[in-house]
């Protein structure tokens, strides 16, 4: 900076220096063996600073976290870092606040330093920063060197100050006044003050628009947040300004709108813990509106999209679901077919040989079932095929199965079935069939018998696995179409 400049602010008894707890909490922050408990004691001497860290502990900025109703627990909640920023942001600001001059332009130095320190965290949130606290307090001791100057060359400052038309300008007339701008003035005031090197350096980049690293950037677009929300949207070129800045900090696509929303909703709350008033300018009423419509819009969105995929999703299932059904079922009758059944009896079987439970099979064949096609054609066959088969699963248990094996030939798999009772289902069947007809033929009824053959895997019987127990089905049905058919005969008897 500037000798001259740097020598006049030194020597003017006018310039701001930091309250007592502020300096005490500087050397802390400078204390590599500084701990909770010293920084506690430390703000516990000062019981307007103890209000607003327990304040700021149970404000929106924390929110999720349960209620603190003590100095130690807030001071726990934010941890040793997050302590040090803003007992440091509270206590300069609340000190440098103090010094008399003209209140109403320092007033006006406020304001911005507090949007600003929040739109600093809020984009330090948006650019996944970590040390969202220091961000904050960088964000509020950016325009120091503007108070320093008000408060040692109150005319002139005023005067440039007015005949500033942006910030940019500003900067250009505080430079040609007086050989530095307030970013380098407040920059070098850090370094007097002994504040952390990081908020020096962030401060003098305020002054600019060239950021070291992520940090400073987010310091940087804050400004000019700031300038847009206390000056008016009217100037296209501040609002573009402030959105090109935003870009250059965040990567998640936020928007200047989308920060503004956050920044109207937070701020309350930050102003009171601040003291000032910060009022929403009506220029921003629209954007904060119309953006909150957005967000609204995009959320019924997003919902709308979940709600459709999900649909869809049920939508193919249910579809997988009807093939898969279709791929185990026979196009005919509707029942099992042969190779779905294999698989049921294997697990079947598995299950009664592990449950020693009985487990009985039948192979059912319609009798002289050529002849009905012979005689009546293949569509009437069909029919009867069709209809024999809707029979035999309303007499059955909903536990049973019924497959249709090939041809005129049924499977039936009766678990929990020991050989009396699967003949005595067999033979009710046998009978309920001779007793309706399978169709209607020129007004006459058509009727079938059929031949079964059982075998059972139980007391009497124990099969090695389901083929085997299924060959003596089929040589059981041998049995009774050679017995004379219209029967049923079961294995082994
Ligand atoms: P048996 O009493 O010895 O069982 O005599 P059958 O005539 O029933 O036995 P065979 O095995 O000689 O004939 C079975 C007949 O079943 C021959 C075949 O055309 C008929 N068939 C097989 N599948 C179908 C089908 O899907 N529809 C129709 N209509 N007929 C079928
Ligand atoms: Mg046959
Ligand atoms: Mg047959």
């Amino acid at each position: 900076m500037h000798p001259e400049l740097e020598a006049h602010l030194l020597h003017c008894r006018n310039l701001p220096s930091p309250p007592a707890v502020a300096l005490r909490i500087i050397e802390l922050a400078q204390d590599p063996m500084a701990d909770l408990n010293a920084t506690a004691r430390v703000i516990g001497t000062d019981p307007a600073l103890s209000a607003r860290m327990l304040r700021v502990a149970n404000s929106p900025l924390y929110a999720g976290r349960r209620r603190v109703d003590n100095l130690a627990q807030a001071l726990t909640l934010l941890g040793l870092n997050a302590t040090l920023s803003l007992a440091l942001g509270f206590s300069l600001a609340q000190g440098l606040r103090g010094v008399p001059g003209t209140a109403t332009e320092q007033e006006r130095i406020w304001r911005r330093s507090v949007l600003a320190a929040l739109a600093t965290r809020l984009l330090g949130g948006y650019a996944r920063l970590q040390r969202l606290e220091d961000l904050m307090l960088a964000g509020l001791l950016q325009d120091i060197g503007a108070l320093a100057l008000l408060q040692t060359m109150p005319e002139e400052y005023a005067v440039v100050r007015a005949a500033a038309t942006s910030d940019a300008d500003l900067i250009e007339r505080e430079r040609a006044a007086f050989g530095a701008d307030h970013a380098a003035v407040g920059a070098w005031l850090a370094r007097h003050w002994q504040l952390p090197a990081y908020l020096a350096d962030a401060i003098g980049a305020s002054g600019t628009d060239q950021a070291g690293d992520a940090f400073q950037a987010c310091v940087v677009a804050s400004g000019a947040i700031a300038d847009l929300w206390l000056d008016g949207g009217e100037d296209a070129s501040r609002r573009e300004l402030a959105s090109s800045r935003v870009q250059a900090c965040v990567a998640d696509g936020t928007t200047l709108d989308d920060l503004l929303v956050q920044l109207a909703a937070a701020l309350p709350e930050i102003s009171a813990m601040f003291e000032v008033q910060i009022a929403r300018p009506g220029h921003l009423d629209s954007i904060v509106d119309h953006a909150r419509e957005l967000l609204i819009l995009r959320n019924l969105r997003e919902i709308q999209d979940a709600s459709r995929a999900r649909t869809e999703a049920q939508a193919s299932e249910d579809k997988v679901r009807r093939l898969t059904e279709q791929s185990r079922r026979d196009p005919l009758t509707g029942v099992y077919n042969r190779l779905q059944m294999e698989e049921v009896l294997e697990r079947e079987f598995a299950t009664a040989a592990a449950l020693q439970q009985p487990l009985s099979i039948a192979f059912i064949d319609l009798d002289d079932f050529k002849h009905i096609n012979d005689r009546y054609g293949h569509l009437v066959g069909d029919r009867v095929l069709y209809q024999f088969a809707q029979n035999l699963q309303r007499m059955l248990r909903s536990t049973d199965l019924v497959a249709r094996y090939g041809g005129e030939e049924f499977l039936v798999v009766l678990s929990h079935s020991n050989e009396a009772s699967a003949a005595r289902v067999l033979r009710r069947i046998l009978e309920e069939t001779a007793r309706v007809p399978m169709a209607e033929v020129d007004g006459k009824p058509l009727h079938v018998t059929f031949s079964a053959g059982l075998a059972t895997h139980g007391t009497n019987r124990q099969f090695a696995d389901a083929r085997s127990l299924l060959q003596a089905a089929d040589d059981a049905l041998y049995g009774a179409k050679r017995e004379g058919r219209n029967r049923v005969s079961q294995h082994g008897q």
